[in-house]
């Protein structure tokens, strides 16, 4: 039963192996297809940091740009006042710069050092610091000595700083386009708005010289304030044209409308009556400072949309950068839920069926090979599977009951067998037990060319025992002289009540010399017994006469053995009791005793 292949344990093994296998190869998949799904998700969070990064830094580009724009206001007033310089002055201009410096200092605070964009950003501060130098050296001259062709160089230095930057904004704004495209829009929009607030400065800077000296403005000024103004409007309307494309926000819409009603509205009225005063006569109204007080404001409409689409394009990459956040966490989360489902799947199969069913050919397989003792496992639960291990269970009850049954008519057959062969009074085989035993014994003997003998013995006058003392003590008489046979027979010999009062004892490997010594030591025994018989107060004294014959060769009758041995126990009845006598063999011609 052993051999076949559904009762060995290893199929069950191989049963798992097959489990865990396709658990692995499902689980690898699911982690494959995750960590993808993972990367996908965490190119995007990448991207959107990425972007968002890119408009900060723009941010910061843009915010210096300005900053160095509001510087030329001041550096202007004193390269245009006479010495000594008015303190005020001369604190509006170093207030200018430190804020220029402090945007500067935020800008590359935010650079990796020793990247691109942060070498050009110092090439321009070298440069801001070398126009910076040239203004303050045309404004330690008197005012008679300064020229009018370093003084607009000094003005172009300072536009130079700012055109310098835009590189590096372009940078930034790509860089931010390409991580996140959808910044494109407002990123593009917000630098149109800046560079509208640095050309309309521009613009009201070509009417300083006109103004301060009040003056027509000279052909090259027109030229260029003409050129600004057309430059100034094909950018309104990119800026419009590009605001129009984007989700509109409040913010950015309020910024526009303002820009287009201060700016484009009352400003641009403003500049068109001061140009025409410059192209008339030159009798301006308003010196610089009235000018400037006039126009800078309106110019800050700019920097409010400017601000606006910036907010704009840091809130759109900041919600990116959540929702990829977000999607991220779902996948991983989703793909580790996932993972948890399969393995507890794994775990759960393997728990409810394969460990059964593991169980179950082990049981089946001790149940075939009659171990019943392996306990059939508890399984709950109401499936195919509870029902197995509930049926296992039945048949392993079955079998155990069958088989104490089966023990049990063992055991019965057994004890007949043996209460069958044995005397119930001393224990001892009786006729029936010896002659069986005996008699199956003999050819073997004779095999190995042993020598056997056998002793019949007698209780000498026993009848007078029972007469005298009773039939209660002629038992523990006879009782006593089966313990003796225990205590004096070898171990090898086969000793029986034969009789009434009559032993037989079988003694191999034993000659008539042997024997002979056996039966009086025996003799001797029971003659010095004193035995205790109940209701009796001395003890009883008994003796036997026993008569002893050997085997002849090849002989396997043990009644006829027997038979010899009576004759001599006869003989020693005959000669007066208590004495041992062996058969004597009858010499040729002599008619046997027996
Ligand atoms: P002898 O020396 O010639 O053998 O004399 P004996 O008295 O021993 O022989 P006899 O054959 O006359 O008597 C045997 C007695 O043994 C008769 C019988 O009552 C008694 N006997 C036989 N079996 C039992 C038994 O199981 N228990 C008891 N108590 N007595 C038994
Ligand atoms: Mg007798
Ligand atoms: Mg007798």
């Amino acid at each position: 039963m052993s051999s076949d292949p559904a009762c060995r344990p290893g199929r069950s093994l191989r049963l798992r192996s097959l489990l865990i296998g396709i658990g692995a190869l499902i689980s690898s998949l699911v982690l494959l297809l995750a960590a993808w799904v993972v990367r996908i998700e965490w190119t995007h969070l990448a991207d959107s940091e990425a972007g968002l990064t890119r408009a900060r830094r723009l941010q910061d580009v843009l915010r210096v740009a300005e900053m160095a724009s509001r510087e030329r206001g001041p550096a202007n007033g004193v390269m245009g006042e006479d010495l000594p310089t008015p303190a005020g002055s001369l604190e509006r201009l170093a207030q200018a710069r430190e804020r220029t410096d402090a945007a500067f200092d935020a800008l590359h605070a935010q650079l990796p050092p020793g990247e691109d964009a942060s070498r050009h950003l110092g090439d321009t501060r070298e440069r801001l610091k070398a126009a910076r130098a040239q203004v303050d050296r045309i404004a330690a001259k008197p005012a008679p000595q300064r020229r009018a062709g370093e003084l607009r160089q000094a003005v172009s230095d300072m536009f130079e700083v700012i055109d310098d930057l835009a590189p590096v904004a372009t940078r930034f704004t790509d860089e931010a386009r390409q991580a996140a495209p959808e910044l494109a829009g407002p990123l593009t929009a917000a630098r149109r708005a800046a560079d509208l607030r640095e050309l309309a400065g521009r613009l009201g800077s070509l009417f300083t010289s006109a103004l301060a000296r009040r003056q027509v403005l000279g052909l090259d000024e027109r030229l260029a304030i003409e050129h600004l103004r057309g430059r100034i409007e094909e950018l309104r309307q990119q800026l419009q044209r590009s605001t129009s494309t984007l989700p509109a926000t409040p913010q950015v819409a309020q910024a526009m409308a303002l820009m287009q009603q201060r700016y484009f509205g009352d400003t641009q009225a403003f500049i068109a009556e001061q140009l025409r005063i410059g192209m008339s006569d030159g009798r301006f109204e308003l010196d610089t400072s009235g000018f400037a007080a006039r126009y800078v404001p309106d110019m800050d409409s700019f920097l409010l949309l400017r601000d606006a689409l910036l907010e704009q394009a840091l809130t759109q990459a900041r919600a990116e950068r959540d929702r990829a956040a977000l999607r991220l966490s779902w996948a991983a989360a989703g793909a580790g839920l996932t993972l948890l489902l399969l393995v507890s799947v794994v775990v759960i199969v393997n728990r409810r069926v394969v460990q059964p069913l593991t169980d179950s050919t082990a049981i089946v397989s001790a149940l075939a090979a009659g171990r019943l003792d392996q306990p059939v496992p508890q399984h709950g639960a109401r499936d195919e599977v509870g029902d197995l291990l509930r049926a296992l269970e039945l048949l392993r009850q079955d079998s155990l009951e069958r088989q104490a049954l089966e023990r049990e008519r063992q055991n019965l057959i057994e004890l007949l067998r043996d209460q069958s062969n044995t005397d119930f009074l001393t224990g001892l085989l009786n006729r029936r037990g010896f002659m069986a035993l005996g008699g199956a014994q003999l050819p073997a003997l004779h095999r190995r060319g042993a020598e056997i003998a056998v002793a019949v013995f007698d209780l000498d006058h026993f009848k007078l025992i029972n007469d005298r003392h009773g039939h209660i003590c002629g038992d523990a008489v006879l009782d006593a002289i089966g313990e003796a046979c225990r205590q004096w027979c070898r171990r090898g010999d086969l000793v029986s009540r034969y009789g009434g009062e009559e032993f037989v004892i079988l003694m191999p490997d034993c000659t008539v010399q042997g024997a002979w010594q056996q039966a009086e030591r025996l003799r001797n025994g029971v003659a010095s017994l004193r035995i205790e018989a109940p209701g009796h107060p001395a003890p009883i004294e008994v003796t036997i006469s026993v008569g002893v014959a050997t085997c002849r060769p090849g002989e396997t009758d043990l009644a006829r053995i027997i038979s010899r041995a009576d004759t001599a126990l006869y003989a020693a009845k005959r000669e007066g009791r208590n004495r041992v006598r062996v058969y004597q063999e009858p010499a040729p011609g002599e008619r046997s005793p027996a």
